[in-house]
């Protein structure tokens, strides 16, 4: 069902919409986040990187590279309805008014900005390697706001990040941040999980889970309840 709303057509899949390709690309923090000034973590949810909610729904605006296929475009959409079925985000397609939205095309890997940015932004979703449910779901979850579930604030608790498998220089993956959690427990199912060998220079792995070290996690393909009412709670969709 389509729905028009005022701030633009709820996306639908099945439609679909021609934009320009676009340009260069920054070096990343945190192997899939593009760093952005004065803004480094879920905490700037609290200072205006979220989306703006009007009334009961928050109004996303996207657009695609149009690069890809029409398959590929309703992959990710269909990615995006997840969230219509169960947070009160609603995407709907880019108009020339809207100053914020995101932007997908096939960049170099899979990568997003955190939190809404004042223009703008992009979320590179390679053809060959991104169009998974789940990495375009931890892409989207970056960009409402969203950090990896390893930098928590409180992941000591859950989980033992062992430095010394960790590839030389990218250390910086593993640096805690002080993340709101909203009253939701660690999650290793979680979409924004890394997986055990993530950034390993010897195969070993980088994380374990404290709970069961032989537990393996970080290959979900699908978003979490969890990860689900972080987005409810962080944008109040149930008041
Ligand atoms: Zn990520």
């Amino acid at each position: 069902v389509t729905v028009s709303v005022c701030f633009g057509q709820v996306l639908d899949v099945g439609l679909w919409l021609l934009l320009s390709c676009c340009s260069a690309e920054t070096a990343l923090v945190h192997g899939d986040i593009i760093p952005s000034p004065a803004k480094n973590a879920v905490p700037c949810t609290a200072r205006g990187c979220k989306w703006r909610k009007y009334g009961r729904y928050v109004y996303v605006p996207v657009s695609f590279s149009r690069s890809y296929s029409r398959n590929e475009m309703n992959t990710i959409i269909r990615g995006l309805l997840t969230f219509h079925s169960t947070t009160c985000i609603r995407f709907v397609w880019r108009r020339w008014w809207h100053s914020s939205y995101i932007y997908f095309f096939s960049g170099s890997g899979c990568w997003s900005y955190l939190g809404r940015q004042s223009r703008g932004q992009r979320i590179s979703l390679k053809k060959n390697g991104c169009l998974h449910n789940g990495i375009i779901q931890h892409e989207v979850l970056h960009a409402l706001g969203f950090h990896h579930e390893q930098v928590r604030s409180d992941r000591d608790e859950h989980v033992r990040i062992l430095f010394e498998n960790i590839l030389q220089g990218l250390e910086g993956n593993f640096k805690k941040v002080e993340t709101n959690n909203l009253g939701t427990p660690y999650d290793l199912m979680s979409v924004m999980q890394y997986y055990k060998y993530a950034f390993s220079k010897n195969g070993k792995p980088t994380i374990l889970a404290k709970s069961d070290p032989d537990l393996n996690f970080g290959y979900s393909d699908a978003m979490t309840q969890n990860d689900i009412d972080r987005v409810n709670r962080l944008y109040q969709c149930c008041e």
